[in-house]
C-alpha cells in the first residue's frame, strides 16, 4: 500500500497529510524558482488519487489498532513499520503516524504547485472523498496561482468551499506588475485582486506570500507599496514573508549578469517590509515571518492590532549601532538565532566566529556575499 508524496508544502502544513493531486508546476517559468524546472506538469486521475486516499485511510486504521484509550502502543507500531518491505511504504506509514501523533489528524494539504488548476468538478469529487474517508480532518488546503484563482468563477469557489476546501496558499510574491513581469511570475495585480476577492467571498481562507527584495533596487519602493495595495484590496487571512534572494543557478542570475537586476541589501529588504506595513490600511489578517530566510523572525502579528508594534520592532533594530546589526545579521544567516536580543546567550564558539567575521568583512558587496552564502541553503 503506497501513496505519492510531492516535494514541498507550506511550513504551516508540516504536520499535515500530503496528498499529491497534480505533479509539478503547470507554469514553471518563475525566474527565482528551481523546484520543478526539469519536470513536466501532469494531472493525476481522480481514480488514482482516490486510491491514495484509501491508502492513507488504511494506514490510519492499521495504526489506530494500537490505540488504547488515546494511548498509542509505539513499540507495536514500530514492529509493524519494520515489517514494511519498501522505503516508499515506510515513508507513507510514517507520514500517517506523524499526522496522527504530531498533527492530531487535523489537516491535509493538496500538492503540488497549483492544484486548483484541476477541473472544479474533479477537485470537488476528490475533496468530498477525503471528507468521506478521513472524516477526522478539519482543514483541507491547497496552493493556487493568482491566474488560476481569477479564472475560477464565484460559483465554483462556493462549490469548492461547500465540498470542504478551507484554505488556499498563493505565491503572489509582489503586488507590482513591473516586478511580476521581471521575475517571470506570469500573473498580474488585477488577477491577484480578482482571484483573491472571490476566494475570500466564498469564505475560503487566503494565505499569500510576499517577497521583499523581489524587484531589486530599481523597484524596491514599488514592491513594498504595490504589495500593500493588493493586501489592502483583498485583506488576506495570512501574509507570509519570504525574503527574496537570487538563488545560485536560477534564471535570476542571468538578470544580475545582464545588469537588469541589482539585488537589494539584507537591510534594504527589511526596509521594504517596513514600508509595506506602513501602507497597510483596514486589514486584519495575520502577518507571519515563518521562514528562516527572513532577517527578523519576530515580525509577526495581526495587521490591525499589531501593526504599529511590528513597525516599532523593525525600527528598534534599524536604530541599533551598525556593528550590532552586522553581528546579528551574521548570526541569523548562520542559523544561530532569530532574535538579536539573545545574542549574548549564544555559545562562546559561535560568538567568536561572529566576532571574527564582523571584524574582517567590510560592509557592502563583501558582507552581502557572506550573508548570501548561507541564505542560498535556505531556499
Ligand atoms: S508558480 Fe510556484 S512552483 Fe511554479 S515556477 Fe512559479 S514559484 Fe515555482
Amino acid at each position: 500500500m503506497e501513496f505519492q508524496i510531492g516535494p514541498i508544502r507550506p511550513p504551516s502544513e508540516a504536520n499535515s497529510l500530503l496528498l499529491r493531486v497534480t505533479e509539478n508546476c503547470p507554469w514553471n517559468k518563475c525566474k527565482f524558482c528551481m523546484l520543478y524546472k526539469t519536470k513536466q506538469f501532469h494531472t493525476r486521475t481522480v481514480e488514482d488519487i482516490k486510491k491514495d486516499i484509501d491508502a492513507m485511510a488504511y494506514y490510519r486504521d492499521e495504526i489506530q489498532k494500537y490505540n488504547n484509550n488515546g494511548k498509542l502502543n509505539v513499540s507495536a507500531i514500530q514492529k509493524e513499520f519494520d515489517k514494511l518491505s519498501t522505503s516508499n511504504e515506510k515513508e507513507c506509514y510514517y507520514m500517517v503516524f506523524h499526522w496522527i501523533t504530531e498533527g492530531n489528524c487535523h489537516s491535509i494539504f493538496l500538492q503540488d504547485a497549483n492544484t486548483l488548476v484541476l477541473k472544479t468538478e474533479w477537485l470537488t469529487e476528490i475533496i468530498t472523498y477525503i471528507r468521506q474517508k478521513l472524516p477526522e480532518i478539519q482543514r483541507i488546503t491547497s496552493y493556487g496561482r493568482a491566474d488560476t484563482l481569477c479564472r475560477i468563477t464565484q460559483e465554483q469557489f462556493y462549490q469548492l468551499k461547500s465540498a470542504g476546501l478551507d484554505r488556499i496558499h498563493s505565491g503572489f510574491e509582489t503586488g507590482s506588475d513591473d516586478v511580476l513581469q521581471l521575475i517571470g511570475k506570469g500573473t498580474t495585480q488585477k488577477q491577484q485582486i480578482d482571484g483573491g476577492k472571490k476566494a475570500k467571498k466564498a469564505s475560503i481562507e487566503l494565505s499569500i506570500y510576499f517577497m521583499p527584495g523581489a524587484g531589486g533596487k530599481k523597484y524596491s519602493e514599488k514592491n513594498a507599496i504595490e504589495t500593500a495595495n493588493v493586501i489592502n484590496a483583498v485583506n488576506p487571512d495570512f501574509v507570509r514573508l519570504r525574503t527574496f534572494v537570487v538563488k545560485s543557478g536560477s534564471l535570476m542570475e542571468d538578470l544580475v549578469k545582464s545588469g537588469e537586476f541589482a539585488e537589494c541589501s539584507d537591510i534594504q529588504k527589511l526596509l521594504e517590509i517596513k514600508m509595506m506595513l506602513e501602507h497597510i490600511q483596514n486589514c486584519n489578517g495575520y502577518l507571519a515571518s515563518d521562514h528562516i530566510i527572513n532577517l527578523l523572525q519576530n515580525v509577526n502579528g495581526y495587521l490591525d492590532k499589531d501593526l504599529n508594534n511590528m513597525i516599532d520592532y523593525i525600527n528598534s533594530f534599524l536604530i541599533l549601532p551598525r556593528k550590532i546589526q552586522r553581528k546579528y545579521q551574521i548570526a541569523r544567516r548562520m542559523g544561530f538565532t532569530g532574535d538579536w536580543t539573545m545574542m549574548d546567550k549564544l555559545d562562546i564558539q559561535h560568538q567568536y566566529s561572529i566576532e571574527q567575521y564582523e571584524k574582517n568583512v567590510p560592509d557592502g558587496e563583501q558582507f552581502e556575499s557572506l550573508l548570501k552564502q548561507y541564505m542560498d541553503f535556505y531556499i
